[in-house]
């Protein structure tokens, strides 16, 4: 590969020596030269972690849900936003509230948190590894920063009265590693069994439902907060097809909830929201061909 990169570096030498004497640009050239690393971000990655953009949304949530649960604080509402263990995703019941302290319950990665020297080796082009991502959650605490908004909504919580729940679905295994990434992101203390539930605690998986009627038994839950609609309920897993999926996040009891009592942060660097082709994505009847091209 050295020996070629060599030869094509002296190809392109030789043939920009040949065009400052005729005067004329080297670019097709110079495009067969293989390229140099660079030090560029793909987008999905540079709009979370970069943009002022990515930043005002996180913040747009945090704040809503400031103002949400502080109302809600005030007049203790009868009805938890966990959907009851029976219920459906349309015509939902909701977990009683009785007189159980109040709670919110919040997703951690890249909800909370933002996962900064994982990803960055992920917006290389490193295909994700589950080994890999187990010794980040054991070791990662110092490469992790809190989501734009994150600290000031979990300080207001507490002074509130509310707890601070964390749901989130890294490893049982690690909860160390996690109590210590949170609390380095500046986000308090997290007790696993009591304030923190993860993947493991039960024989669900990724699953998050049997945690969620856990929490729900032992608080009022008057929010959630998440980055995947698994954040909010299993039942949207059941659903594949991404034009249905979405359908029933946005016609059923779920719309009501969004901005008032599940609030959801954008994540367009992985999960469940990634998916759909032209098909599934775009209405057939709603494409349009360019009268420029028609005409040719
Ligand atoms: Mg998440």
């Amino acid at each position: 590969m050295r020996s070629l990169a060599l030869t094509g570096a002296l190809t392109g030498a030789l043939l920009l020596a040949g065009c400052a004497a005729t005067g004329t640009e080297p670019v097709a050239a110079f495009a067969a030269v293989p390229p140099a690393p660079t030090n560029a971000v793909p987008p999905q990655f540079q709009y979370l972690y970069g943009s002022g953009e990515g930043g005002a949304v996180a913040l747009g949530v945090f704040h809503s849900l400031i103002a949400y649960v502080t109302e809600q604080a005030a007049k203790r509402p009868t009805d938890s936003v966990v959907l009851a263990a029976d219920s459906a995703m349309r015509g939902a019941s909701w977990a009683p509230c009785g007189d159980k302290p109040l709670a919110v319950v919040f997703d951690v990665d890249e909800t909370l948190i933002q996962n900064l020297g994982f990803e960055a080796r992920a917006a290389t082009g490193e295909a994700y590894d589950q080994a890999r991502w187990s010794r980040w959650e054991q070791s990662g605490d110092k490469a992790v920063a809190a989501m734009p908004g994150a600290v000031h909504a979990v300080d207001d919580l507490r002074k509130l009265g509310v707890t601070v729940v964390f749901n989130s679905n890294r490893s049982s295994a690690n909860a160390a590693g996690t109590v210590a990434a949170i609390k380095a992101a500046g986000l308090g203390e997290a007790r696993h069994g009591e304030t923190l539930f993860l993947k493991g605690d039960d024989s669900l998986g990724s699953a998050k439902d049997g945690r969620r009627a856990i929490i729900a038994s032992r608080f009022c839950v008057v929010a959630m907060v998440g980055d995947q609609l698994g954040d909010f309920s299993d039942l949207f897993a059941a659903v594949k097809p991404v034009a249905e999926r979405r359908d029933l996040a946005i016609h059923s009891s779920a719309a009501g909830k969004w901005g008032k009592g599940w609030f959801i942060v954008p994540n367009p660097v992985y999960g469940s929201a990634l998916a759909g082709d032209q098909d599934a994505v775009f209405p057939a009847d709603k494409r349009w061909a360019d009268p420029a091209e028609e005409k040719k």
